[in-house]
């Protein structure tokens, strides 16, 4: 044995070096090659397709001049070529951060195809953060450029000089419509892009070259950069587009409400285009009767937005006597959907709902619940039940549980634990190496996430890890308390956060905006919650408050009521 250590030490090699490496030989000689083309994935080969194929498919937008404004993917081909060539001439070039604070219009499509198109790299900034959030995030990602839409102009222009890499700023709008500013270097975007031509042809690079940025809403620390590639991009929109994901197809006509800031868009942009389905792009219209509007003129079959939206568009419904005509389902994520809301769309309205949970750190996709085979003879009750769980993952996420301590829990639909997750299109590592205890060595992912799993692979989120409840050792889910209370008619929005307790370390305290002209009872709440869950789930207490404090990706801000309610304690504690 010493002799070996010794003759390892002489020859710098361990043991076990030595076979690994002998390995690597054998199977670097036997590998024969498969003889398929090398076609990088670029994003830019999605609008190419969806020219080519769909060329006639609409573009609509809700402009922010007012208008309803149409095209198609043959002129926003032409046009996203001509933005291209336009940035090359402004001397922005692979690899450069181009910011975008826009709605979701044909404009912003056509700078994210530009920007694509010649290796420079899309960075949606979210305007609904505070100004100097924004002034961080793009120092931080080191910003050379910026698309802005009209609407968000005042933000520009408290933030402009303190983002010293920050060389132009081209307004989404004709000249017609340009603000007055007292910033330089700005200039409306049809004049600028219209001083070229669409003679350009696409860049070709590494199919893993940065495509997109995204920076995560984080309720603590900095913002943390998350990076798409161009590769990732793809695989995620075919993976996504599936039949049992998102089955969107040519002859859908999607409606994202979701903006392009929030976690990629929820990849909307390149799922459209990459099947040929037509978009029908809300602009700034996010209110219940805008959104109506569109869905009912423009025939839409399917949208996507997070459920506050969709609560906005119901109380609309209500007031007008509305319907739904076209439209065939509505994928709901970003946070928990509310069973009052599936079981409207779907009784009242004959529209699927399909629950989606992702992160920006995923590009986004992580689960979606349809239907499998093992529940298709489900209805009524029975089916809402399963359509809480935010489903089962599309070929290219990996997902488990596991303990604290990183060991594997078993997929009963009971056990709960940190959900971690691996896959093409899942981040490796952030910006600038930020937030690296987020991944472990194997490639794992830690999402913040607490779930179960099934047997059928359908899971289901509990909490936020930070937000989950320990009560004298074990763990209450805030989420499943927040949709039980939601369920009561009284209640329009609810959270649950954890209160210090003497005996328990904490129990539970439901907050509660009740709904508009209602007078909610305590009590009468405390006893519809009652015989659906464990009575040591039961909230000690409840509290109603006007306003219950969001995110600006509408995540109900957890941090800032518990600190609200920092102060307060049950009564005889
Ligand atoms: P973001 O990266 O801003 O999209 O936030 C991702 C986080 O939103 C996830 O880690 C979840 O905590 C939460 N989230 C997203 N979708 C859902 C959902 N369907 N149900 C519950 N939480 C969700």
């Amino acid at each position: 044995m010493q002799l070996l250590l010794l003759l390892e030490a002489e020859h710098g090699h361990t043991h076990m070096e030595r076979v690994e490496t002998d390995q690597n030989k054998m199977l670097e000689e036997n590998n024969m090659q498969g003889l398929m083309q090398d076609w990088p994935l670029l994003c830019s080969k999605i609008i190419d397709h969806a020219a080519l194929y769909h060329g006639d498919r609409e573009v609509i937008s809700r402009s922010v001049e007012g208008p309803i404004h149409r095209t198609n993917y043959s002129s926003i081909h032409a046009r996203s070529r001509q933005v291209a060539k336009r940035l090359e001439k402004d001397g922005i070039a692979m690899g450069d951060r181009v910011a975008t604070m826009a709605w979701n219009t044909w404009r912003h499509l056509e700078a994210w195809y530009g920007i694509l198109g010649i290796g420079a790299v899309y960075h949606t900034l979210n305007p609904r953060l505070f100004p100097d959030q924004i002034a961080w995030i793009m120092n931080d990602a080191e910003d050379r450029f910026l698309f802005v839409d009209l609407t968000f102009m005042p933000i520009v222009e408290a933030i402009a000089n303190k983002v010293p890499s920050l060389e132009k700023i081209v307004v989404l709008t004709d000249a017609a419509h340009m603000p007055e500013t007292k910033l330089t270097n700005v200039v409306a975007y049809e004049d600028w892009v219209n001083e070229v031509d669409d003679d350009f042809a696409w860049r070709e690079f590494d199919e893993k070259s940065a495509a997109g940025m995204c920076y995560t809403s984080g309720t603590t620390g900095n913002p943390k950069g998350v990076v798409y590639s161009h590769r990732s991009n793809v695989l995620h929109a075919m993976a996504a587009s599936q039949p049992d994901m998102m089955n969107l197809s040519s002859r859908d006509r999607m409606m994202p409400v979701v903006p392009l800031f929030h976690a990629n868009g929820w990849a909307t942009a390149f799922l459209c285009p990459m099947v040929g389905a037509s978009m029908v792009l809300p602009g700034p219209g996010m209110d219940g009767q805008s959104i109506y509007q569109l869905l009912t003129q423009e025939r839409v079959t399917m949208t996507a937005a997070v459920p506050t939206v969709w609560l906005m568009l119901l109380q609309h419904l209500d007031k007008i006597d509305g319907t739904l005509p076209d439209l065939e389902s509505v994928v709901i994520g970003g946070s928990a959907c509310p069973r009052a809301i599936t079981r409207a769309f779907q009784d009242k309205y004959g529209v699927d709902v399909i629950h989606a949970w992702g992160m920006t750190e995923m590009s986004p996709l992580g689960t979606i619940c349809t239907i499998k085979p093992e529940y298709a003879d489900l209805d009524g009750e029975a089916k809402l039940d399963l359509q809480e769980k935010q489903g089962h993952p599309p070929f290219t996420v990996e997902m488990k549980i596991t303990d604290d301590e990183n060991k594997s829990l078993p997929w009963d639909g009971e056990t709960f634990g940190r959900l971690k997750v691996r896959g093409p299109a899942v981040s490796s590592a952030y910006f600038k190496g930020q937030g690296a205890e987020n991944f472990d060595a194997e490639n794992w992912f830690d999402t913040g996430d607490v779930a179960h799993v099934d047997p059928h692979g359908y899971m289901e989120i509990t909490d936020r890890a930070k937000d989950v409840i320990k009560s004298g050792g074990e763990w209450i889910s805030t989420i499943e308390l927040e949709n039980l209370a939601v369920g009561h008619d009284d209640v329009a929005e609810a959270a649950v956060i954890g209160v210090v307790h003497p005996k328990w370390d904490e129990r539970p305290l439901l907050v509660i905006v009740p709904m508009e002209g209602r007078n909610p009872d305590k009590q009468d709440i405390l006893e519809f919650m009652r015989p659906k869950i464990a009575k040591w789930w039961m909230p000690d207490d409840v509290e109603f408050v006007e306003e219950i404090p969001h995110t600006a990706t509408g995540k109900i801000q957890k941090t800032v009521l518990r600190q609200q309610f920092k102060d307060y304690r049950f009564p005889g504690t």
